[in-house]
């Protein structure tokens, strides 16, 4: 094989486990805000009862070959299913892109990567959507997921990977994310007596600083999560006649705050940085 058809078999690979995790984190958003297990019982229908048989359970293809019903009962089965795999699948895919652009990238060290930045995009996926359906965060995707952050880093610095943390970098990085929005908390609340934001939050970006440490990741993150978060509050006071009080869960824009800098966070932050830097001032 030649190492160019290598590297495009291994992004079709990529490609299809990224689908399949999709399909398990559609069972972890399904049943992680009821404090259900993840692994039993089985799939089944949620109205009838029918166990899925694995060949009802293929990531996309199913969804399309039962017309979007249960096979026993014929309930519709929700498009957000299907959805949920092609998004994992395409951000697997994306990352491999980004992380191994060239035939000559491919590497072990590169590899480990992928497979800890996917995981880490995987449980953004997932607590976006609890987070936008229960307002509430699961700690496995967030403050357990710490622990985590820090061994990838420390694997990947002994593998030799470019642009790895350090475990020391993460550690801090998580100190410093979930600090942060402790302080912000506790000034919010010391001058308006409600909490701003929920404690999910806190643990998400501790999260978020474990994987991607505290300069320029966090800096990031919380400048343009918030100026999301602005714009789509105000948008949805001038479309909806809705208020700020209008249940807004903040943990989805640190998310997509986070993939825009795993994604882009290189090329903007050459680009913009220095400009980026009075934002803050200025507001
Ligand atoms: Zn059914």
């Amino acid at each position: 094989m030649t190492p160019e058809a290598f590297h495009i078999s291994l992004q079709v690979w990529a490609f299809l486990v990224a689908l399949a995790v999709g399909s398990f984190l559609n069972v972890c958003i399904a049943r992680m805000p009821d404090d259900r297990s993840v692994v039993s019982p089985p799939s089944h229908c949620p109205a009838c009862g029918h166990r899925i048989r694995w060949y009802e359970n293929i990531p996309l293809l199913s969804w399309v070959m039962l017309r979007a019903r249960c096979s026993a009962c014929g309930t519709p089965i929700s498009p957000l299913y299907p959805a949920i795999e092609l998004l994992t699948g395409l951000l697997g895919l994306l990352l491999f892109r980004k992380l191994m652009p060239e035939a000559g990238d491919v590497s072990q060290a590169a590899f480990a990567a992928w497979a800890v930045y996917f995981v880490f995009l995987s449980m953004l996926v997932a607590s976006t959507y609890i987070d936008l359906r229960h307002y509430i965060i699961p700690d496995e995707f967030s403050i357990y997921a710490v622990p985590l952050g820090v061994g990838a880093s420390a694997l990947l610095t002994w593998m030799g990977y470019e642009g790895a943390l350090t475990w020391k970098q993460s550690v801090v990085g998580a100190l410093i994310g979930g600090g942060f929005l402790l302080v912000v908390i506790g000034a919010y609340w010391l001058v308006k007596r409600v909490e701003g934001m929920g404690f999910g939050d806190v643990k998400l970006l501790a999260m978020l600083g474990a994987f991607l440490g505290t300069w320029p990741a966090l800096f990031f993150i919380v400048l343009v999560s918030t100026l999301l978060g602005s714009f789509v509050g105000l948008a949805m006071i001038v479309f909806r006649g809705r208020s700020f009080k209008a249940q807004l869960p903040f943990g989805p824009f640190l998310a997509f705050a986070a993939v825009i800098y795993v994604f882009f966070g290189d090329v903007l932050i050459a680009k913009y940085l220095p400009s980026l830097m009075f934002v803050p001032l200025m507001l």
